[in-house]
């Protein structure tokens, strides 16, 4: 794991984050700085830098993430609506560079994005 990961050392809990979901490749918590009522996290234990780095030999990774947040979703009670972004990149805006899935709700969103 790179010395530097935020999120590695959230998943080795060397910097503290209130794990509200724990499986065997996936853990999710509140992000820092919430842009909804609800605003998690949800993110692969291993490390990957983003989604562009995801390939086959990542299994059902990507599965175990969505049903995460689908799971979180119910029990975040998210009835009306939620929105899963992952954002991939300089230009998306991605500023940790460990795969995670922003999971928002409780609020109306609008579109396109900004
Ligand atoms: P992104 O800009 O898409 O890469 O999202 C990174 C997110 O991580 C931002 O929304 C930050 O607020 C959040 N974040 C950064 N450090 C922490 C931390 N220690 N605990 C929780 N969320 C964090
Ligand atoms: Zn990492």
């Amino acid at each position: 794991m790179p010395l530097d990961c935020v999120f590695c050392k959230i998943v080795a809990r060397e910097i503290p984050a209130d794990i509200v979901l724990e499986t065997n490749h996936v853990v999710a918590f509140p992000d820092l700085n919430p842009q909804a009522p609800t605003h998690l996290l949800i993110i692969p234990k291993q490390h990957i830098p983003s989604l562009a780095h995801v390939t086959e030999m990542n299994g059902t990774l990507l599965v175990d993430l969505q049903l995460a947040a689908k799971e979180l979703a119910n029990k975040y009670q998210l009835d009306k609506g939620f929105r899963l972004v992952t954002n991939c990149g300089e230009s998306a805006g991605q500023s940790v560079q460990h795969l995670h899935f922003h999971l928002l709700g409780g609020r109306d969103f609008t579109w396109p994005p900004g």
